[in-house]
């Protein structure tokens, strides 16, 4: 008998075993489809000997202290900030919108004053800001937002920004200074040797019994347990009946060149151009040395593995009937991007995990963060460089 079968070993089910199993004693199968642990953070050594991420470039930030020491319990770091740069007018401009991406775009020599009275006279004042499109054109206006944004937008979900939900594009901020990360969070750095051995760090335990490759449902037929915490998706949890919930999925194509380096940057993303969004050079991320590089390049898609919810009203309404369904299952719990129907970063995953487990426990977040390091575990040291 275990206490807990927790569904899926992404962020959210193996914050969840390896708390509930260290923390408080409790036995966990874990069960995952794929034949790994990770979900879509998993890296890996590519036959080059390049890590690369098998589900898209991930880049760890956040603002919170919590989430940060609690993932430090069981990797080390290397400082990284992550820069990007699109192709708009054959140039390489940066984004988010700056200073400079203005002065290139459009031959100017724009200062701070300048550009902001220059958004000020091109920005247009919807009167409610409700959508994707209404939160750029109230920012840059009308051109930048059909060079930087419309194109990607729409490759990306399917969908024109005017059809989703403001919360899309407001995840990309406007600069007026000359600041070209893509973040700005407190902590942001990658794990020193990849997410998957941080996961395995975390997972190392013997409360923790580790299934992989198979459907839960199969799993659960076979054994005992107390309660579930279920990651997957909520609609296919309960067989679709309120209908399907809309997932964007991507397809990745995977290259290894025989070249040094070929970015200027990690990430270069493709408004205008070809059918994919971005591609992403892994070797920025790591910090690695190698003669070669590994490339990624994400053609979104519909129909494949689910990876983004897609936020828009008519969704969030389906969402909340099963969000209701799922409240009144005894013993089941949901947490996880697939399963709370949330465009979640990794870090907000983790916190609604461990917020999961205070209430599952009793104990509050800092009681639980603050436990002493398990063994074998490595500190959280910052390093500059990996070794
Ligand atoms: P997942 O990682 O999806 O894990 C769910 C797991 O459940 C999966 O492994 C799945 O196989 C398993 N599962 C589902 N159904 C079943 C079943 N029936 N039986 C058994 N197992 C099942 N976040 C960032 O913070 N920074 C980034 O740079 C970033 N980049 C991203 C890039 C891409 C292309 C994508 C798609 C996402 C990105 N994210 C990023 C978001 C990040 O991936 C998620 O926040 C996080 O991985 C979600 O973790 P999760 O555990 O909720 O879900
Ligand atoms: N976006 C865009 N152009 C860009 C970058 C982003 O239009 O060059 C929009 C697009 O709708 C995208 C959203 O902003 O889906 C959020 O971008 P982010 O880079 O956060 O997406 P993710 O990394 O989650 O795929």
């Amino acid at each position: 008998m275990f206490d807990y079968i927790v569904v899926g070993a992404g962020f959210a089910g193996s914050v969840v075993a390896s708390q509930m199993a260290r923390n408080f004693g409790k036995t966990v199968l874990l069960v995952d489809r794929r034949d790994h642990v990770g979900g879509n953070a998993y890296d890996h050594y590519d036959q080059s000997g390049i890590l690369v991420h098998k589900y898209g470039p991930h880049i760890f930030h956040t603002n919170s202290r919590d989430v940060f020491e609690y993932l430090s319990k069981f990797t080390e770091w290397r400082q990284y900030e992550h820069r990007v740069r699109a192709k708009v007018d054959g140039k390489l401009v940066p984004i988010p919108i700056n200073l400079d991406t203005v002065n290139s775009i459009y031959g100017l020599n724009l200062d701070v004053q300048d550009l902001e009275a220059y958004l000020e006279s091109v920005a247009e004042k919807p009167a409610v800001i409700r959508t994707a499109e209404d939160v750029v054109v109230s920012r840059v206006g009308r051109d930048l937002y059909e060079k930087m944004f419309r194109g990607y937008t729409r490759k990306q979900w399917g969908l024109d920004p005017s059809e989703l939900d403001a919360s899309v594009t407001a995840r990309i901020p406007v600069r007026t200074n000359r600041d070209d990360r893509y973040f700005t969070d407190t902590y942001q750095a990658m794990p020193l040797h990849g997410f998957t051995r941080m996961f395995e760090n975390m997972l190392d335990h013997p409360n923790i019994t580790l299934a992989l490759g198979l459907c839960y449902r199969d799993v659960a037929r076979c054994v005992k347990f107390r309660e579930m915490v279920y990651t997957g998706p909520i609609d296919e949890f309960f067989d679709y009946r309120f209908g399907n919930l809309p997932y964007r999925s991507l397809q990745f194509k995977h290259e290894t060149l025989d070249v040094e380096r070929l970015q200027p940057v990690a990430v270069i993303n493709y408004p205008n151009e070809h059918p994919y969004t971005r591609v992403t050079e892994f070797k920025h991320l790591s910090g690695q040395t190698h003669r070669k590089t590994s490339i990624v390049y994400e053609f979104p898609c519909n129909g494949g593995d689910p990876y983004y919810p897609v936020p828009r009203p008519e969704n969030a309404i389906l969402y909340k009937q099963y969000e209701a369904l799922g409240a009144a299952t005894p013993n089941v719990h949901f947490v996880g991007r697939l399963a709370t129907y949330k465009y979640y970063n990794m870090d907000q995953v983790v916190g609604q995990a461990l917020t999961l487990c205070s209430k599952l426990s009793g104990a509050t977040r800092g009681e639980m963060i603050r436990k002493p390091a398990p063994i074998g575990s490595t500190a959280g040291a910052v390093k500059s460089e990996a070794n």
